[in-house]
């Protein structure tokens, strides 16, 4: 009898991750929460502690023939460090695996590692381990982070409320702009090698591509201003597909309005340059690792003076009806794209 296949184009990301962890339950009864915010949550005795793991894949996730080492072992640190972020906590241990083919050289990979080890000192975290194997196609990282945060400040995504302000850290889309760039210059160069690429006051979006930061920043200042976000989420999908995690794993629906997205400058010229929408970049666009979170409409003066907070909607007790108010009045669903 021949065995039924199904392809995993079939199931996307989210169908198929849900699929292998049918049946899974959690044993231990340290294991607070598994499968299905940005990180694990363990119960330590006086606080959680988080773990989260990413992987980085040649080809997948990177291009060599325009991502430095060094960025990339930077990379690698900093979007782990955001899942924990995510989660409220701080990063504290990671783990590295990575997987080498001969094509490089051991400085190759030493460069990968000044990037590891510049993005520890930022993100104040020790790297504590991981293993090395030899690849036969490409490079391949793998990094695990463990975090701690107080048990009363946890923000997991499933908690956000209906009337809760839906606010955003820094400005999004700039990543996929940035990446768009390069690979629109890797084709000028193959076409011309005597090309040189032109990406001159296209400094940021670059730097949000191949250097993005973990916003711990923003972590510190929301416990500063003694604000707790009801719930959160690091956009690495981008926005769209992470707040429909949110609504769909809260309950509860948002309205977003277009005017109040933050987009860069530089973002919203490139992708003119590059005939994307700006709106469609900051809604769609992947890897900004900035915080999608959501307070208490009395919580408002406590992030009303921050300048790396926007308030982008509201949380609606419409489950799953998650909209985009648009600048002519219009309400349209936001849908995701994904990238499966
Ligand atoms: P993030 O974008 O925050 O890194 P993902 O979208 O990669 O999160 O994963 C969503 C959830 O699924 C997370 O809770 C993650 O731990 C879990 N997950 C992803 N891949 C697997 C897997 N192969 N086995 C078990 N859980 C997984
Ligand atoms: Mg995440």
């Amino acid at each position: 009898m021949a065995e039924s296949r199904t392809e995993i184009s079939n199931l996307g990301e989210f169908g198929l991750i849900k699929r292998l962890n049918e049946g899974l339950k959690n044993n231990l009864p340290e294991s607070i929460k598994g499968i299905g915010d940005d990180s694990a949550v363990i119960d330590l005795g006086t606080e959680f502690g988080l773990l989260s793991t990413d992987i980085l894949l040649e080809g997948v996730h990177f291009d060599l023939s325009f991502f430095p080492l060094k960025h990339l072992g930077y990379k690698a640190i900093a979007i782990n460090v955001s899942d924990v972020a995510a989660m409220n906590g701080v990063p504290r241990q990671v783990t590295v695996g990575i997987a080498l083919s001969n094509r490089f050289s051991v400085e190759a990979v030493e460069e990968l590692y000044e990037g590891m080890k510049a993005a520890c000192k930022d993100f104040n975290v020790d790297l504590v381990g991981g293993d090395t194997s030899s690849s036969l196609s490409g490079l391949f990282i793998s990094v695990s982070v463990f975090g701690r945060v107080a048990k009363d400040r946890i923000t997991y995504r499933n908690t956000a409320k209906a009337n809760d302000l839906l606010c955003v850290s820094g400005d999004l889309g700039g990543a996929y702009i940035g990446l768009q760039l390069l690979v629109r210059e890797k084709q000028v160069f193959l076409a011309d090698p005597n090309m040189q690429p032109q990406l001159d006051g296209k400094e940021y979006v670059i730097q949000r591509q191949l250097r993005p930061e973990a916003r711990m920043d923003v972590v510190y200042e929301l416990a500063g201003a003694g604000c707790i976000p009801t719930s959160m989420i690091d956009v690495s999908d981008g926005l769209a597909s992470d707040l429909l995690h949110l609504c769909s794993q809260s309950g509860v629906g948002a309205l977003v309005f277009e005017d109040k997205l933050p987009i860069d400058e530089q973002t919203y010229m490139g992708a003119v340059e590059l005939n994307i929408g700006p709106i469609t970049a900051a809604l769609n666009g992947g890897e900004d690792y900035e915080l999608l979170f959501t307070i208490p409409q009395s919580d408002y003066d406590k992030i009303k003076n921050n300048p790396k907070i926007s308030v982008i909607g509201y949380m609606t007790d419409k489950k799953d009806e998650v909209l985009l108010h648009t600048k002519g009045d219009n309400r349209v669903p936001i849908t995701a794209q994904g990238w499966n």
